[in-house]
C-alpha cells in the first residue's frame, strides 16, 4: 500500500517514513518547499519510486491536499507547528487546526482509496498541568490550555499556546469525523505521545536547528542546563522516536485501532533520570543532583499504558537506551 505523511521532513515524521518503507510500504511526503525535500530524497534513494515528495505549500487552505491524497491508501498527518515562541496564540492554532480539516477534507473529496488516517496528537492534548500526582488516560482532554489562552491571549504562557493548538486541532478531527463518518471510505486513529526523545536523521546542521523536544530539553539538559531542584523535580513522560514510528506503522495495520485514540508513552522520568544515564555512557558530561533518588520520585504526571498495550503492544526502549543513542547520535556530529 501507499501511505502519505504530511510534514515528512519533521523529527518524527523522517522516522515514521524510513519505518514505512523499510516495512514494505510506499510512501508520499508533503513538505512544504523543494529546498525541505532534498536530505529526504538523499536519505531514501534506495527505495527508488517506492518514496516520493510532492510540495504542500500552504496546509492550511482548503484543498490544499486534494492533489496528495489521491491513490493512496492510508494517510499519517504529522505537519504542525512545536515551538513555544509563537506571540499570537493563532500563529499555531491556524496551522494545527486548519491543517488537520484540510487534510481531512481533501482525503473525504478525493481519497477513494484511503482505508484509514492516523493523526499525531500529542500528550499536551490530554493532560492539565497538577500539583498532585495523576494518572492520565485517553479520556482526559486538555481544557485548560484553551481556557488559558481565550483569557489571556497573547499573554498566555508558551506551552500553553502550544497545547491549546493541538487539543483544538484534535477536537476538530474528531468533531469532522463523527460528523462525516457515515460517508467516508476510511477510519480515524489518533496517537497521542509525550516528549519524544531518540536520535534524529531529519535534516539538522547545528544544534539549534534541532526540534523542540530534543533542543531546548534534551540537549541543554545533559550538558547542564538545569539547577539541581530543577532536575529532580522536573519531569513528565517520554517516547523514543524510533518506537513512535512504530505506532504510526501499527496504528494504519490493526484494525482494533479504528476510532481511537492512543496514548504511547514508555513510562515517566524526572530530569535527573536522562542526566545521570547520559554522564553513565560519558562522564565527561555533568552528574547533576547526585542525591536523587530514581526509586522514592514522585511523578505528577503518568499516563495509563492500558490501550496502547492492548491494541498496539510496543516493547518500548528503555530511557537509557533512548539516552545513549542520542547521545551517540550527538556525537557522531561533532556536537559534544
Ligand atoms: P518538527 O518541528 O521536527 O516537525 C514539524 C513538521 O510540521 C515539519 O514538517 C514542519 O514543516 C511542519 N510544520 C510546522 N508548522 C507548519 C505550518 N505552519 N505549515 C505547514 N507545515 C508545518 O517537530 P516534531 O517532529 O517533533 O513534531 C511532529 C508532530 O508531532 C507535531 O504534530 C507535534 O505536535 C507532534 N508531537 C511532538 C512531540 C515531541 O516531543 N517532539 C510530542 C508530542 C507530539 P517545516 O519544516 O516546513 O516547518
Amino acid at each position: 500500500g501507499k501511505v502519505l505523511v504530511t510534514g515528512a521532513n519533521g523529527y518524527i515524521a523522517v522516522w515514521v517514513v524510513k519505518t514505512l518503507l523499510e516495512q514494505g510500504f510506499s510512501v508520499r511526503g508533503t513538505v512544504r518547499s523543494e529546498s525541505k525535500a532534498v536530505h529526504l530524497r538523499k536519505l531514501f534513494k534506495s527505495y527508488g519510486d517506492h518514496f516520493e515528495v510532492v510540495i504542500v505549500e500552504d496546509i492550511t487552505k482548503d484543498g490544499a491536499f486534494d492533489e496528495a491524497v489521491k491513490g493512496v491508501d492510508a494517510i499519517e498527518h504529522t505537519a504542525s507547528p512545536f515551538h513555544f515562541k509563537a506571540i499570537e496564540p493563532d500563529e499555531l492554532i491556524v496551522p494545527a487546526v486548519h491543517g488537520t480539516t484540510s487534510v481531512l477534507k481533501s482525503a473525504q473529496k478525493y481519497g477513494t482509496s484511503v482505508k484509514r488516517v492516523v493523526i499525531t496528537s500529542s500528550c499536551a492534548a490530554v493532560l492539565t498541568p497538577s500539583t498532585e500526582p495523576r494518572v492520565f488516560s485517553e479520556s482526559d482532554w486538555n481544557e485548560a490550555s484553551i481556557q488559558e489562552v481565550k483569557e489571556k491571549g497573547r499573554d498566555a504562557a508558551g506551552p500553553a499556546k502550544y497545547r491549546a493548538s493541538k487539543t483544538l486541532a484534535e477536537r476538530a478531527a474528531w468533531e469532522f469525523y463523527e460528523q462525516n463518518k457515515g460517508s467516508l471510505s476510511w477510519d480515524l486513529v489518533v496517537l497521542n505521545p509525550p516528549f519524544v526523545f531518540g536520535p534524529a536523521i531529519h535534516d539538522v546542521d547545528i544544534p539549534d536547528n534541532l526540534n523542540e523536544s530534543a533542543r531546548d530539553w534534551f540537549f541543554n539538559v545533559v550538558r547542564g542546563k538545569l539547577d539541581n531542584d530543577a532536575l529532580v523535580n522536573i519531569g513528565s513522560s517520554y517516547v523514543d522516536v524510533r518506537d513512535l514510528a512504530l505506532a504510526h506503522s501499527l496504528a494504519l495495520q490493526k484494525p482494533e485501532a479504528a476510532g481511537e485514540r492512543i496514548i504511547v508513552s514508555a513510562g515517566p522520568w524526572k530530569w535527573q533520570d536522562f542526566v545521570s544515564a547520559a554522564h553513565r555512557f560519558d562522564n565527561r558530561l555533568p552528574a547533576g543532583n547526585k542525591s536523587y533518588d530514581p526509586t522514592k520520585a514522585v511523578h505528577l504526571i503518568q499516563y495509563s499504558p492500558d490501550k496502547e498495550r492492548r491494541i498496539l503492544g510496543i516493547q518500548f526502549r528503555s530511557l537509557e537506551e533512548t539516552t545513549k543513542d542520542t547521545i551517540d547520535d550527538f556525537k557522531a556530529r561533532g556536537w559534544l
